[in-house]
């Protein structure tokens, strides 16, 4: 009796094993084909403030769409060298530190592919620079105050409608001749004493009348007479990048004219609220105000 309810119960025992065992075959066979990654490279690996980033997201069939965000920001892709790439902007006050980010590539008949990683937002140090202006350029009575916040206003509506369409093309370029970098991006101003906002630009010294040209081809976004920035034209390069012109003598663009890479948009002046004729340059991407001199590096190769 023992010996066949003993073999009797070792029957369906090693059934059952077996079942286990073609189970957690199953399982690991699922385990040895792995989830699908997509392929995804930073330029540079760890940026600093004021940077302009990369993403490129190689092998992206036609038709498939690449989405993604950096600490929880969407960012925008554009189709570029197989795959596609998107601009990652650093604010000049974004705090230093590791940042989440996550793409996934989504296309029909195939399970998503999706990386995610951390990216690395470097410390730098900016200059403190100490400014005497005249003073109603500074303490504004009410009138220039109510204007100065209206034309602030305005330029951030401007600045945050991003064309859909990729207007640049290949490396950004220097706005004035010469080789002299651009001075005081992001210096914390100390203006009469008191702290003010960043510089958002940088400075490139020119004699007056001195031709300013378009750093890629984009549509002119606006053209103005501003109380701080003077005479003003903003490109729209699509896709979020914009590039500010400020102090302006004469303007040589109207708004929403589109114009190439090279294009005179008008001359150094010292326009609005300027010491000396120089040239203020700007760059943003999405909503980051970045360093021009990153954007003018930028080397994506189309
Ligand atoms: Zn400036």
């Amino acid at each position: 009796m023992t010996g066949i309810a003993r073999a009797g119960y070792k029957g369906p025992l090693r059934l059952l094993v077996l079942a286990g065992c073609v189970a957690a075959m199953a399982l690991r066979a699922g385990a040895a084909r792995p989830a699908e990654t997509a392929d995804v490279a930073w330029h540079p690996k760890n940026a600093r403030i004021g940077d302009v980033a990369w993403l490129h997201v190689r092998d992206v069939p036609d038709g498939a769409t690449v989405e993604g965000s950096v600490d929880g920001r969407r960012l925008t892709f554009f189709p570029y060298a197989g795959g596609q790439a998107a601009l990652l902007g650093i604010d000049l006050e974004t705090k230093p530190g590791v940042r989440p980010w996550r793409v996934a590539v989504v296309e029909r008949g195939r399970e998503p592919r999706s990386a995610h990683g951390t990216v690395r937002f470097e410390a730098r140090r900016f200059p403190v620079e100490r400014l005497t202006l005249p003073r109603p350029m500074v303490d504004l009575d009410p009138d220039a105050e109510r204007r100065a916040q209206g034309e602030a206003q305005r330029l951030t509506t401007v600045l945050s409608a991003a064309s859909a369409e990729r207007l640049w093309r290949g490396r950004f370029t220097r706005p004035v001749a010469g080789t002299e970098p651009g001075t005081g991006f992001g210096a914390r101003r100390i203006i009469n004493g008191k702290p003010r906002a960043p510089h958002g630009g940088i400075d490139y010294s020119a004699p007056l009348g001195t031709p300013i040209v378009a750093a890629n081809t984009g549509r002119v976004a606006l053209v103005g007479e501003f109380f701080f920035p003077g005479r003003l034209v903003v490109l729209d390069h699509g896709l979020g990048v914009h590039t500010l012109y400020f102090h302006l003598d004469s303007v040589a663009v109207g708004e929403g004219e589109r114009v190439e890479r090279g294009q005179t948009l008008g001359t150094v002046g010292a326009s609005g609220r300027a010491t000396g004729p120089h040239l203020h340059f700007g760059a943003q991407v999405g909503a980051a105000r970045v360093d021009p001199a990153a954007l003018l590096g930028l080397a994506l190769g189309d």
